[in-house]
């Protein structure tokens, strides 16, 4: 049996839940204030160590990333020694939850829930990334036809291109920001457009301008940043602070138009905060543990190939060799040149990998480098029987290969400061079980939240190297190039709020796996089976809520 009608699902991806109660409670943010005094609260936890990009398909699928195999857009093909982008909606087998609602008859519409595929015959309406971070697909609808509508009547979101961007200047901050804030609002626009056109019982919207705003500007909000320049941030204003602004002011005009008989729920995805770790230096790490092996590898190299990726990978390497004095004056019209082909490399979708693991003879190493994110890097086990050319056996030689590297990465330090770089190293088959385990990374090497990391893409780069010694390595030390400044963290916020249920917290930390089967518990729809457990503390107020 049904237990309400009709659910509104708004979200901030990647939303910083403590900046949210923070904000909220200095009336910054009003309408997520009165959510919170209204509403049942609780935490919320993605994924340990795959956060970064399992966080949406384990939302939607309610299955941990072991189960349905997605962790990054790029991810190497098991059995192989080859990298292939992966697309979520086609890749991972399990049908998102709205399908089995759209099954059983409900109305339904989905707007820009990141990184899922287009539910061809959905009962209702979807977009794809209309204005989401991570570009897969390039804006899609269902039906089909909606997308014209969509373009005239509200236009395309006015960040056209991805958010990284290199040599920003603080007008560039500035209007940048200022493209986030239109797009929320315009988001607002479309939203309530849509919202109020159905009779809907499942509404969800996802707000992403907080993920861009949080990787692009994480520095323009927090003074120990290494990269904050006051008077940059005074030009700008904290653009995080003034995105979440907006997204608050666009959660109060939509909620005007939701009916009372409408459960809200507000969800802060997976965190965001200043940049760490030191995965831009993890090849070298492993090249001096023996493990990884400098060279072309043969399959990897292959698709790498291409003058327009050359010139890119130029910027990552030779750039930095060049002396200052001919540098500076050039800097403008280089990251001009490098953002274009930046741009470029990625609208033509080439299957582009840094040097950290195109530069690795991924064949003959005994493990090496995935892509991950930075918070938390991924490693490769060349497993016997499992890769073609496996070095380590399974058994006791795995298990002694995995206790000695643990012990190697957790022994390395900060030059500086003599803290740990390594804060956890993590057998990700001791975290997830399922079919699709081989598609994920072995190892997962959690980097020490307390060493803050600059940018040398952010004024004059400051911050931006990292050193690092251990007795086994020696010093590795290099210049982190990544203009992102900002990175995810697993935490998150919910609040429910509707009639039923009551104003509270829950005592506990709920998991991004549990929100698909509570929205199938809620409007008494059978779904196979999933990881996550209803929200039985919603769920049993909306039972007796009479
Ligand atoms: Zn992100
Ligand atoms: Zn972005």
């Amino acid at each position: 049996m049904a237990l309400s009608s009709k659910v509104l699902f708004l979200a901030m991806d990647a939303g910083n839940q403590s900046l949210i109660r923070e904000w909220a409670g200095d009336g910054t943010l009003p309408n997520i204030r009165s959510l919170l005094a209204r509403g049942l609260v609780g935490k919320t936890m993605s994924l340990d160590g795959l956060y970064e990009g399992a966080t949406w398909p384990s939302f939607y699928t309610g299955l941990n990333p072991a189960q349905h195999g997605f962790h990054s857009l790029k991810q190497l093909k098991p059995g192989t020694y080859e990298f292939c982008r992966r697309y979520p909606g086609d890749f991972i087998r399990r049908e998102p939850f709205w399908n089995y609602l759209s099954a059983a008859g409900l109305r339904i519409a989905i707007l820009d829930i990141p990184l899922s595929g287009i539910s061809k015959g959905l009962n209702g309406i979807q977009m794809v990334e209309w204005g989401s971070h991570d570009g897969v697909y390039g804006f899609r609808t269902w039906p089909p036809r909606l997308k014209l509508e969509v373009l005239t009547r509200f236009g395309r979101h006015p960040l056209r291109i991805s958010c990284d961007s290199y040599g920003r200047t603080a007008r560039d901050f500035y209007s940048f920001k200022n493209k986030l804030i239109k797009g929320v609002q315009r988001k607002a626009e479309l939203t309530i457009h849509y919202l109020k056109k159905g009779n809907w019982s499942f509404f969800a919207q996802v707000f992403s301008e907080s993920h861009c705003v949080g990787h692009q500007c994480w520095h323009l909000h927090d003074p120990r940043h290494p990269n904050h320049d006051p008077e940059i941030a005074d030009y700008t204003g904290d653009a995080i602070r003034d995105v979440y602004k907006a997204i608050d002011g666009a959660i109060g005009k939509i909620l005007e138009h939701a009916t009372s008989d409408t459960i809200i729920f507000f969800l802060a995805s997976h965190s965001i905060a200043h940049n760490i770790g030191g995965n831009f230096l993890l090849s070298e790490i492993l090249e001096r543990l023996n493990l990884a092996k400098k060279g072309r590898n043969g399959i990897a190299a292959k698709k790498t190939q291409s003058p327009v990726k050359n010139i890119y990978a130029f910027f990552g390497r030779g750039w930095q060799k060049i002396p200052t004095t001919i540098k500076t004056p050039l800097k403008p019209a280089v990251l001009f040149l490098h953002n274009l082909i930046m741009h470029r490399v990625r609208s033509e979708d080439f299957l582009l990998l840094p040097p950290s693991i195109s530069n690795i003879d991924l064949k003959n190493s005994k493990c090496f480098p995935l892509l991950n994110g930075n918070p938390v890097s991924g490693i490769r086990i060349n497993l016997s029987g499992r890769e073609p050319n496996g070095l380590i056996k399974p058994g006791a030689e795995l298990n002694g290969f995995c206790d000695e590297i643990t012990k190697d990465l957790l022994s390395i330090v900060d030059w500086e400061t003599a803290q740990p770089v390594v804060k956890s190293v993590k057998k990700t088959c001791k975290l997830y079980h399922g079919e699709y385990i081989d598609h994920l990374p072995d190892l997962l090497i959690e980097w020490n939240d307390e060493i803050l990391l600059g940018s040398l893409g952010i004024s004059d780069g400051k911050g931006s190297r990292l050193r690092m010694v251990s007795e086994k390595i020696g010093v590795v030390e290099g210049a982190n190039t990544y203009c992102r400044t900002g990175e995810h963290r697993p935490e998150g916020l919910l609040i429910a709020v509707g009639p039923g249920i009551k104003a509270g917290r829950i005592e506990r930390t709920v998991s991004i796996l549990d929100f698909a089967p509570t929205f199938s518990d809620i409007f008494g729809v059978k779904i196979p089976y999933v990881d996550g457990n209803p929200i039985s503390e919603i769920l049993e107020m909306l039972k007796y809520k009479r």
